[in-house]
């Protein structure tokens, strides 16, 4: 603990966000950068707790309560403080192969878990992060490693997402020829095309593609197993596999008029987007347009403020959320205390856009849609909505319930449905004999990510649901640790 006064002598301070009407303009990241003498400061912030709660990783309440890739947080932070950036730089790296990812779109569950967050505002944690990783990109200090021996053992990852390309690096730093196969036309996952440029820009992704490239891994892409190249095929061909093959599947809204067109998965939406920009700047025209439509957003979590974004940036006419839970308070409630993740509102980058331009966060909250109705040309004109309240029934569990005399009647010429994902997709999973869990995903214990194929190993979205790129991280390594020890009979990964 570089400055023992520092959390008393500095206030936490972020750098301000672009203007959310100048930013709607572009497809730039909205997130300005501090400089080094500012960020030192509030790396002297960090107590270097004895019990450090930021870096646990636990699940509490079923939330992530600290980081989940056990960042070494008040070593970096203390480093930082002291200027010794290429240091921080290497405590960064040893936990976490993408830093420049979760420092840009992380919820960071650890500074929910900052013990200075108990009677102050917590640590910049994730500020601190990005900023360690930009700087040692800037300064050169981030190299491709390759290992130094080879063990001849070769390992299929299905996937390219956070979970496949920390999986494939661990297992080429351990010495295995790794091949990852991806169906997309770039290499990322979500990373590529889900989250939008604005949060998340590409040349980033591709920049750590890249290096991982020339450190060995072999990146196979327009290559959709079970349909290109049959998944029997890489059973045959290499001595493991992982799946890494998120939870691609979108939970539907079946309600009449669900077929009119104008009713899109934001997936769809977000995808054909961010291809358009990166292949022509969006003069190829081959993407879903916003523009002058009544946009109605059918989600509230995190692809939801992605469609308002990337709609805001469109041009369109108005634009509401639809969201079925209630709006969380505006702080803490005694059931929600520290360390747990703080369920709070807040207004996210999309809805903030919105609010600039239109004069209120978009998100309307307890209410659901009953029918779409369109005009005679099919195109969908109006989204009918109800309110609810949540109430128990006889077996004790939460459900919705219809408040009588609220219909109300939304206008709307594009309606981008994100309301989550319900599992991966069959293919792979039934091609391989893949068990499934209850939830549909692919049946593998944490921390062993083993399915009951011998030598088929399950890790990211795939395995544990819709979830975060910091837990794809973390499962991704976990399972290139596993496999490396079913191909060794040991193993030195963490
Ligand atoms: C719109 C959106 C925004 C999000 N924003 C955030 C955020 O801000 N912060 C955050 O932490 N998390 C966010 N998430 C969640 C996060 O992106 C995911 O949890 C994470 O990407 C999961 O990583 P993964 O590697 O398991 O899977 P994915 O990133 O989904 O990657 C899976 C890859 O597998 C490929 N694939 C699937 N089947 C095959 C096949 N048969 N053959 C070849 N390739 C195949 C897919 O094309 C895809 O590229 C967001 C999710 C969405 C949808
Ligand atoms: S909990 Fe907060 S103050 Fe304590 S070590 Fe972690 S970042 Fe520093």
């Amino acid at each position: 603990m570089g400055k023992p006064t520092g959390f008393m002598e500095y206030e936490r301070e972020l750098p301000q966000d672009r203007s959310p009407l100048e930013r709607v303009k572009d497809w730039r990241e909205f997130h300005e950068h501090f400089s080094q003498a500012k960020l030192q400061d509030q790396g002297a912030r960090c107590m270097d707790c004895g019990i450090p709660f930021c870096h646990t990783g636990q699940l509490i309440s079923g939330m992530a309560s600290g980081c989940p890739v056990n960042n070494l947080i008040p070593e970096w932070n203390d480093l930082v403080y002291r200027g010794l950036w290429q240091e921080a730089l290497h405590r960064l790296h040893k936990t976490n192969n993408f830093p420049e990812f979760t420092g840009r779109v992380c919820p960071a569950p650890c500074e929910g878990s900052c013990v200075l967050g108990l009677n102050e505002l917590p640590v910049t944690i994730k500020n601190i992060e990005c900023a360690i990783i930009d700087n040692g990109f800037a300064q050169g200090w981030v190299r491709p490693q390759s290992p130094e021996n080879r063990t001849g053992k070769k390992v299929a990852i299905i996937g390219s997402g956070p979970s496949g390309l920390a999986c494939a690096a661990q297992l080429n730093y351990a010495g295995h020829w790794v091949t990852v196969y991806e169906r997309a036309d770039r290499v990322g996952g979500l990373l590529m095309y889900g989250i939008p440029n604005m949060k998340l820009d590409k040349a980033i992704v591709q920049r750590r593609a890249d290096l991982i490239s020339a450190e060995g891994v072999k990146f196979v892409t327009n290559a959709a197993v079970g349909h290109d190249i049959s998944a029997a095929k890489l059973k045959d061909e290499f001595d493991a596999i992982v799946l890494c093959c998120g939870a691609t599947k979108a939970r539907d809204l079946p309600i009449p008029g669900r077929e009119l067109d104008g009713i899109h998965f934001a997936m769809d939406f977000l995808h054909a987007n961010t291809k358009s920009l990166l292949d022509s700047n969006h003069k190829d025209g081959r993407y879903i347009s916003a523009k002058d439509k009544h946009v109605i957003v059918v989600g509230g979590g995190d692809t939801g403020t992605d469609c308002v974004g990337t709609s805001m940036r469109h041009g369109c006419k108005s634009l509401t959320q639809v969201e079925i839970l209630p709006r969380p308070p505006d702080a803490r409630q005694p059931d929600n205390p520290w360390p747990e993740w703080p369920k709070v509102y807040k207004l996210d980058y999309g809805q903030e856009e919105a609010k600039a331009r239109f004069g209120a966060d978009p998100r309307v909250y307890l209410t659901t849609g009953e029918k779409f109705v369109g005009d005679s040309d099919g195109r969908v004109k109006e989204l009918h909505v109800y309110d609810v309240e949540w109430g128990k029934n006889e077996q004790g569990a939460f459900i919705p319930k219809r408040v009588p005399g609220s219909e109300k009647i939304l206008r709307a010429d594009l309606v981008l449905l994100a309301m989550g994902f319900v599992g991966p997709e069959e293919t792979v999973l039934a091609q391989l004999g893949v068990e499934r869990d209850p939830r549909s995903n692919a049946k593998a214990d944490y921390g062993e990510f083993s399915t009951n194929v011998p030598g088929v190993f399950a890790a990211g979205d795939c395995r544990r649901g819709q979830s975060l790129v910091v837990w794809a991280i973390n499962e991704g390594r976990g399972a290139a640790r596993e496999c490396d020890r079913f191909l060794m009979g040991a193993t030195e990964l963490t």
